[in-house]
Parts: structure tokens; sequence; C-alpha cells
């Protein structure tokens, strides 16, 4: 299948150069040309499957045409090997728990496949070459990514994040590892971290000298793998409800995983619409609200995961709906959420309803609260374990809580870092020296 990119300036790729690339070289955002539906006797059966044959299932209608399918079923069965369960919170309202794997984040489902795909592609090339994944994280990202892509031949990893702004134990699960991770610790802002980045992949005598790429979700191999776990909470939802479809919420910052959801809405999945739920950072509520997209700097929130003032992936929901602000604002319809309405909900639903919400699903909560319909039912992605923004929801319930399983072996880590000071040509002069 051919991508192209959203900017339209350049010609189309394949799959692979998509996917090593991340970004097309106008700037643009790949597109996969065709949207291949799936067939009917695929729902028709969908509630006796697993989530790892849903999710080949899916993989397929993507990416078949370009990955044998003995090595798709491979890659997308080693991804999907952790549960992610619908749990009812009340007689309207379901969690998606997409914390149930390694980093205790929904980003691990998209590096790990991610992380695989990309191994496949440069084994495929044969070329010895080593291809460095340079990504900055304000926490979550950083993560996922390295998990995912620990241990993995040709690929070596760059994360990049601002000293003393992360959680210890977000920091433990990307300073620990060593093997082909390295983690930099640099003296300024998650922004000083991005713009180190930006800088790299634009120095052309940097990429004359080693191979960049980044892992953020607007790689393909990130964003469109996260279509998988609406399918298969689709089919947890129809065994329960069998005679209406859901309405999907999902706690958005730069908008890969809404996208993805989209995605599946257009092979075929029966979502009857979508929410985008928004913290203070509101551009695309605003868009919804007006048709102008107007980005401006972000604010800091507790659900910090999603404070994004310029969401990436909005680049591709114009184009699938081909610019249509009707078309976009009759299917998803957004709404944003203060601190304080985020805290009240993380402590409301835990002591009514004795669930423990982290700040992003709390407001995925509160939207399908407010916006459902009578005789609608609908399920929020709870995109991260509560436990990874300990130091928010612990004053917010007045109660310690648990580390669970997961997270618990890297606390036993020994950290190790690079300290950088936030100049580009120091960032330069380390890469060169570790390629
Ligand atoms: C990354 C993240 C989000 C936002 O997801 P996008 O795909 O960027 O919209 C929401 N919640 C958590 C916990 C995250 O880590």
């Amino acid at each position: 299948m051919k991508y192209y990119s959203t900017n339209k300036n350049v010609s189309d790729a394949s799959l692979q150069d998509a996917v090593i690339k991340g970004l097309a070289s106008d700037r643009g955002l790949f597109m996969p040309e065709k949207i291949n539906k799936l067939p009917q006797s695929f729902f028709d059966n969908i509630t006796n499957m697993t989530l790892q044959e849903i999710s080949f299932e899916v993989a397929k209608a993507f990416f078949g045409e370009d990955v044998e399918e003995d090595k798709l079923k491979e890659i997308v069965f080693d991804t999907m090997n952790f549960d992610i369960p619908l749990v009812s919170v009340t007689d309207k309202i379901y969690s998606l728990e997409l914390f149930h794997g390694p980093t205790a984040a929904f980003k691990d489902v998209g590096a790990r496949f991610m992380a695989r795909l990309l191994g496949y592609f440069i084994s495929k090339e044969k070329k010895d070459k080593t291809v460095n994944v340079l990504v900055a994280t304000s926490g979550d990202t950083g993560s996922a990514v390295a998990n995912g892509f620990l241990g993995v031949d040709g690929i070596k990893v760059f994360v990049l994040y601002p000293k003393g702004k992360v959680s210890e134990i977000q920091e433990k699960q990307f300073t620990t590892l060593g093997q082909n991770i390295n983690a930099i610790e640099v003296d300024g802002t998650f922004d000083d971290c991005q713009r180190l980045v930006k800088e790299a992949f634009m120095d052309e005598d940097l990429n004359t000298q080693m191979f960049l790429t980044s892992a953020n979700s607007i790689n393909v191999a990130r964003f469109l793998p996260q279509s998988f776990y609406y399918f298969y909470a689709y089919a947890q939802f129809k065994k329960l409800n069998p005679s209406i479809d859901p309405v999907v919420c999902v706690p958005s910052g730069n908008f890969g995983n809404i996208t993805a959801g989209l995605f599946g809405k257009f092979i075929g999945l029966p979502i009857k619409r979508f929410i985008a739920a928004n913290n203070r950072n509101d551009i695309f509520y605003k868009y919804i609200k007006t048709g102008v997209y107007s980005p401006k700097p972000s604010v800091q929130t507790i659900a910090n995961a999603m404070d994004v003032g310029d969401p990436s992936n909005f680049a591709r929901i114009i184009d699938l709906y081909k610019n249509s602000h009707e078309d976009i604002k009759s299917e998803i319809s957004a709404v944003t959420y203060d601190d304080k309405q985020i805290a009240d909900a993380v402590n409301q639903v835990y002591k009514k309803d004795g669930y423990l919400l982290d700040p992003h699903g709390a407001c995925g909560f509160l939207a399908l609260e407010e916006l459902l319909q009578p005789g609608e039912k609908g399920i929020f992605l709870e995109t991260a374990h509560p436990a990874k923004f300990k130091d928010t929801v612990e004053p917010i319930i007045k109660e310690e809580v648990a580390i669970p399983e997961n997270l618990q072996g890297f606390m036993k880590g020994v950290k190790d870092t690079v300290e950088l000071s936030g100049k580009y040509d120091e960032f330069k002069k380390f890469l060169l020296n570790n390629k």
C-alpha cells in the first residue's frame, strides 16, 4: 500500500519508507492511500475472538499488503500479549483499561508494534545501518518507547527528558534499562528537549553522519496499531450490550489515539460517535465550536500527558474528513475540563463508585457523564494507571496508591543517565560520540 503526505508535496512512499522516515520530506504526515473495509463475517464473530486474534485481523487490513502474513502475526501477537479489559464503572460508563502493559500506559501498544516493525524493516535492508531513534519526553512517551525498543537489533534510542521534572516512577522506567537505551537528562524544560530533537533532525551535517528517526505518534507504525484495542473494546461491549453501539471517549493530547479510533470506524467498526476530552489545552474544543484551528503554547495541567498546544495528528483528522468542519463536528464532539474538575472527578468516582481514575481517564469519564444521551452507553479509554500519577492522585483521594506489579520491577533498577546543558552543540557532539 502507498502512503501519501498530508502536505501532498512529495511522491507516495512505501510502508517501509514511511516507517523508517517517520515524517514525509515535505514535513507532512503519512496517510494510507486506501482504507480496506473489514468483512461483515469478522464482526459477526468478533465476540468469540481473543485480543490477539482481533488485532491480527485489523493489522491485515492496514499492513497485510506489505508484511508477510506469518511475520505480521508474530509482530501482532508479540505486541498484544497483555490484557485490555473493559471494566464497568457505572451502569452506563465503561473504562477500557489500557494500563496492563509493561509501562502501564496505552503508549505501550504503539511503541511495541513500531519497534518490532521497524526492526523487521531494518533487518530486510541488510545494510548494517543503525537507526537512531530520538525522543523527547515529559514522562510517558519515553518509558513506552524505551521499553518497546529495548534489545531490538539495529536500533539505538536516545530519550531526552527535563532534569528534575518527571516523577521518580516515570524516570526509573527509561533510565534503568541499559543495552540500546540512552537516557539524557537535560538541564531545562520539556520544550528544550523537543527543541534539541528538532534541531538534530534539521541538521544536515549530522544527518549525513547518522540515520535519525523519531518514535512519536506521527509515525504510522505507532499510531495505527492503536486501533486494535477499539475493536476489542467493541467486542467486550457487545457481549454486555448486544443491541446498541458504544459512544467512545478519548482523553486527547496529540490526537494520535483518537485518530486510530477514527481509522477503526472507517474500516467498519460500529462506533456510534466519538468524544475528544481535553484538559485546559482546548485547541480542538475551540476548533469544533468555531471551525477555526488556532494553536497556542501549552499550559500545564494535572493531566500533563495531554498538555499539547498544537496537536500533531490534527492534520490527519482534517485529511480523513477532507477538511469538512461539518463532518468532523458530526462525528466527534469535544469537551474541556480544568484541574479542579479533574481532581473532583478522581475523588468522587473513587468515593462513590469505588473506581480509581488517573487524571487523564478522569477527563474521559467526565465527558461521558456530561454528554451521553438517554439510551446511550459509553466507553472511555483509561490511558494510564493512576499510580503513574501518584503525586497528583494521592493528595486528591488522601490515600496511598499501590504501585502495580508491572511497575514495581523498575523501582529496583539503578538510574544511569548522561547530563547535558541544553546547548545544541553539546548534544550533537554527544550523539556523534555515541553512534
Ligand atoms: C499520551 C497520553 C495521552 C494523549 O494521547 P494522544 O494520542 O497524544 O492524544 C493521554 N493520556 C495519557 C496517560 C498519555 O500518556
